[in-house]
């Protein structure tokens, strides 16, 4: 039986652009995690971030508005850094989230102060308490990752794509990364690794240890990150039964083991259908002088230690349903760069922003005011 031929040739359009559309998506989902190898599928890019905190992606959403070609490349599975949240599943599925990293945001200066309002006025952050100083404590709703989920979103982002060395070649940036296996071997490179994109402009946006790794023997910045030094930090995640309604919001108890104590489960919208419901959910700080002579204690000993001193703390047994902990390497600043500019950048277009170079400013302030400020020099 003859078909019309008109039918038959709509048909025919209809399946060959749904066949285009399925490879198109398969390819966009792939691109997110490992990026496309080789110049072809890759046009150079303007700009190449490294680090996926609220720094990197403060300055690449600025830049990338203003229509420049540019990706982010970020070692994790997902956005934040130091601003993150972890959400741990036991057996039996029940599920406990809490901020992992960073507790909360205060503004000090008054730009950063005017952004804090307009992420509250669009319901990324809410007000969680208010310091002897009238500071306003902010977090991310419904947890600090969703921040800079928030800021990634019209971005080219790439996770779990660690960049392994940066080589300057024909005055175009060489961004490597290990092979498949993680390994350094069988790769495209003199140190055996895999070209992963080429830039004219790099952003390091990434702690400064791990800058300093990055940058190309013979970097005049080099010299200014041996200055830096950052602690590390011990943190512990904690479920319990007990009413701990009396506790503040976050507080300091006097101890040489334990900094700081924060009720994840009273931040505002931390308890939902899925998590945390009626249990009290706490995020324990080490100090750093404790973690340092601890730092390569196991887990269950920083547990152990960290629970005995809690429950001295509030002076009644704990009964503990879950209990997750984390050692952060590179945790807050305790001697950072003193920059004019809040940045470094130099005339090959190799830049460096973070926390560690705006000295008047903490945490998460210095971070965003870094990322900030880069981006506006190098689109004036
Ligand atoms: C326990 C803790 C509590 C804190 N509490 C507060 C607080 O209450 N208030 C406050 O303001 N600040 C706080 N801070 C500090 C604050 O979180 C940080 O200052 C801020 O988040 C730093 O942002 P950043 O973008 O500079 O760096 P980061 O958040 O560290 O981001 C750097 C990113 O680079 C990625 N990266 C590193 N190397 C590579 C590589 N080779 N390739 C690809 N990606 C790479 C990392 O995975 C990371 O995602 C706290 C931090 C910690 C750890």
């Amino acid at each position: 039986m003859k078909g019309d031929p008109n039918i038959d040739f709509w048909r025919i359009f209809y399946i060959y652009h749904y066949i285009e559309f399925i490879k198109m998506n398969d390819l966009t989902k792939s691109s997110t995690q490992g990026y496309q190898t080789g110049p072809e599928l890759n046009p150079i890019l303007d700009f190449a971030v490294i680090g996926a905190g609220i720094a990197g992606l403060t300055a690449a959403s600025k830049i990338s508005a203003l229509g420049h070609k540019l990706a982010v490349f970020e070692k994790a599975r997902g956005t934040g850094g130091r601003l993150s949240s972890k959400r741990v599943v036991y057996d039996g599925g029940e599920a406990m989230a809490f901020d992992l990293g960073c507790v909360s945001i205060t503004g000090k200066s008054e730009i950063f102060s005017q952004q804090l309002e307009s992420w509250h006025s669009g319901g990324v952050i809410a007000p969680w308490w208010m310091d002897d100083q009238n500071k306003t404590h902010y977090v991310a709703v419904s947890r600090n990752s969703a921040l800079t989920r928030h800021l990634s979103e019209n971005l080219e982002c790439h996770f779990s794509t660690r960049v392994s060395s940066l080589q300057r070649i024909d005055d175009i940036w060489h961004l490597f990364t290990f092979n498949e296996r993680g390994e350094n071997e069988g790769g495209e490179n003199d140190r055996g690794e895999k070209l992963l994109a080429k830039a004219k402009n790099v952003i390091l946006a990434t702690p400064p240890a791990q800058a300093y790794d990055l940058l190309p023997a013979g970097s005049r910045f080099k010299g200014a990150l041996e200055s830096v030094k950052v602690g590390a930090q011990w943190v512990m995640g904690l479920e319990l039964d007990n009413d701990l309604s009396g506790l503040p919001a976050i507080s300091y108890p006097k101890s040489d083991t334990v900094y700081s104590i924060s009720q994840e489960s009273c931040k505002p919208g931390r308890r939902n259908r899925e998590f945390n419901v009626g249990s009290t959910i706490l995020q324990v700080q080490a100090s750093q002088n404790w973690t340092r002579d601890h730092l390569e204690s196991t887990h269950e000993q920083v547990k152990g230690a960290l629970m005995r001193e809690l429950e001295q703390h509030l002076q009644q047994p704990l009964r503990i349903t879950n209990a997750y902990v984390h050692r952060w390497l590179y945790s807050c600043i305790t001697q950072g760069i003193e920059t004019k500019e809040g940045y470094l950048w130099d005339e090959e277009g190799l830049g460096l922003i973070g926390d560690y170079l705006n000295t008047d400013f903490d945490g998460v302030e210095s971070a965003w005011l870094s990322g900030q400020q880069l981006a506006e020099q190098v689109t004036s």
